[in-house]
């Protein structure tokens, strides 16, 4: 058994998405091991993104870059900079305005291999990119180069852990032993 933390960001729950979304990891055999409806303190946002967590940042400016370089544009036109750590630590500023901006529904999924099932579910990060029948290529069709040229993160509507070291590290920051139930 495996366990993964799934966040609705704020886009999902504004599109009234919420229960669709749910109903996907549901159908699927997913067991929900804990859940909350919350507006999360920026002191749990900084912990979730730490900003020390460099691979993490230029892992996201490099994604940019390639994201620019498909679709011809100039990186430096529209950011300032071709720098991709640079560029990793700007979004994490807009990612946590994002997060912050209004409720979210934070949930800790529970199966075999639930890190992998429910990234295959949630799709590429950039909802352009990510295939339909997933969650992120139905419901949205964001790209970097629209998010980052209006200084905003992407929205793409689920967080899920990305492996299973990060859902161990994740689920303690947003759960309690004692709000995780065994049943
Ligand atoms: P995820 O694990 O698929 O969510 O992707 P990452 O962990 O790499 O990035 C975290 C979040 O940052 C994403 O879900 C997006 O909301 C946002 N993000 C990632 N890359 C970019 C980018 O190039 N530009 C902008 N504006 N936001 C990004
Ligand atoms: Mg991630």
């Amino acid at each position: 058994m495996e366990r993964t933390l799934v966040i609705l960001k704020p886009d999902a729950v504004k599109k009234h998405v919420m229960g669709e979304i749910l109903t996907r990891f549901e159908k699927v055999g997913l067991k929900v091991v804990a859940m909350k409806f919350l507006i999360a303190k920026r002191d749990l946002i900084e912990r979730h993104y730490p900003e020390d967590r460099e691979e993490l940042w230029v892992g996201i400016g490099n994604k940019t870059l390639e994201n620019y370089r498909d679709l011809e544009m100039d990186p430096v036109e529209s950011l300032g900079t071709s720098d991709a750590r640079e560029i990793g630590k700007m979004v994490r500023v807009w990612l946590m305005d994002y997060i912050m901006d209004g409720p979210v529904l934070a949930m800790v999924l529970e199966s075999p291999h639930a890190v992998e099932l429910v990234r295959k579910m949630v799709g590429h990060t950039l909802p352009l990119v990510s295939a339909p029948g997933t969650i992120r290529g139905d419901y949205a069709y964001d790209s970097s180069y629209l998010a980052n040229s209006n200084k905003r993160a992407i929205e793409n509507l689920v967080h899920a852990s990305g492996t299973v070291d990060e859902a161990k590290y994740e689920i303690p920051l947003w759960f309690s032993e004692d709000e995780i139930h065994n049943w």
